[in-house]
């Protein structure tokens, strides 16, 4: 009899030291407590509740980090700091018209509304050489078919459908495919302002009519000549022209806290520099962009930056720029500050330099309307 209950009362006791605690035994082995509230004491009392543990797994198991039972006050552990995340969050953007110097013109919003994807492709900026010498004069911003995009400032429909790269309403073989076109309520230097939105799927709006600031045009596809569907948005100067671009990245808000790098880089003779690639890091994170100096024709710089390269979206903070010259890479620091535009010259064997462009006459800074 004695033998054959043995192994019984055996196996029982095994089980039982795995789910519960006997008395006596090491606080080590004590179970976890399964409820919040902090006991007080290590000691093991028998009024206590037994625990689950992986040995022990029953419907009623209750999974509990394990924790010291003490009457230390809580204390939250923080994440270390580690390297910028590549997430897509980004701070909230500046409110339009964001200017806080007296050359900078932040005065459109984005195309796109922050809960995409809203800043342009890196390699797709303005001014970049692509699709067999072909000088980009907008920036695409990667959209699935069907996002909203969205009027970058208020204004008045001039456009709406396919033909407006070739000028030719309803003409299907358009680049652009089905676009929209803003003439804004604002100017600059007393010329009007134009925005662009390419490569619609449906347009939404109709033209003369009037749109606020984020008010809904279309969705973004990928009509006309495109190698995917994007949005490509451009900025238009003084005429609706597509020789009168300028690069969105210096009139799009930047998000709070980030600032934008303009530079001109040029031979000794000050002959800009095209298509050359600039390194830009950044000292604190060690991320590194690459951006091209503006291919030939087509893009037009700034009329106070008159620059040949633009990097927007960077978070403020210290960054080292580097230029490959003729005798080799030649570096300089600089600092991006939040909600504005760095300007940096390279002038071959001279170098750099942080000197801001000279302050143009009153007669080109005249109020706009
Ligand atoms: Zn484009």
């Amino acid at each position: 009899m004695m033998r054959k209950a043995l192994p019984a009362v055996l196996a029982l006791l095994i089980v039982l030291t795995g789910c519960s605690t006997l008395p006596g035994a090491a606080p080590e082995e004590t179970p976890t407590p399964v409820v919040a509230i902090p006991l007080p004491s290590l000691e093991p009392t028998l009024e206590t509740a037994p625990s689950p543990t992986a040995a022990c797994p029953n419907p009623d198991c209750v999974v509990t980090t394990p924790q010291q039972a003490t009457l230390e006050p809580l204390v939250f552990l923080l994440p270390t700091p580690g390297n910028e995340p590549r997430s897509a969050w980004r701070p909230p953007l500046y409110p339009v018209p964001w200017s806080l110097s007296q050359y900078d013109h932040f005065y459109l919003t984005r195309p796109i509304a922050a809960d995409n994807v809203n800043w342009p492709l890196a390699n797709y900026r303005y001014g970049g050489v692509f699709f067999e010498n072909v000088t980009h004069t907008g920036v695409d911003i990667p959209a699935s078919p069907g996002t909203p995009v969205i009027a970058a400032g208020a204004g008045t429909v001039i456009w709406a459908g396919y033909g407006l790269f070739s000028l030719t309403p309803e003409n299907l073989q358009d680049p652009y495919g089905i676009a929209v076109a803003i003439r804004h309520d604002f100017g600059y230097l007393g010329e009007p302002v134009f925005t662009l939105y390419a490569h619609l799927q449906e347009a939404d709006v109709a033209v003369g009519q009037w749109v606020n600031v984020g008010e809904q045009l279309g969705k973004s596809g990928s009509t006309g000549v495109t190698t995917g569907p994007h949005l490509h948005f451009e900025v238009r100067l003084g005429e609706n022209s597509y020789y009168r671009t300028r690069n969105p990245e210096l009139w799009i808000a930047p998000p709070q806290g980030w600032g934008v790098l303009a530079g001109r880089i040029m031979e000794s003779n000050r002959t800009p520099i095209q298509k050359l690639p600039i390194l830009i890091r950044s000292l604190e994170t060690g991320r590194e962009w690459t951006v091209y100096t503006y291919g030939p024709e087509a893009v037009v710089p700034d009329p106070y930056y008159n620059e040949n390269m633009v990097i927007g979206d960077l978070p403020s903070g210290k960054y080292r720029v580097t230029v490959p010259y003729t005798d080799g890479n030649k570096s300089t620091d600089v600092e991006i500050l939040a909600g504005r535009i760095t300007y940096i010259s390279f002038r071959g064997t001279f170098g750099f330099s942080a000197t801001p462009p000279p302050t143009p006459g009153l007669d080109s800074l005249t109020p706009a309307p």
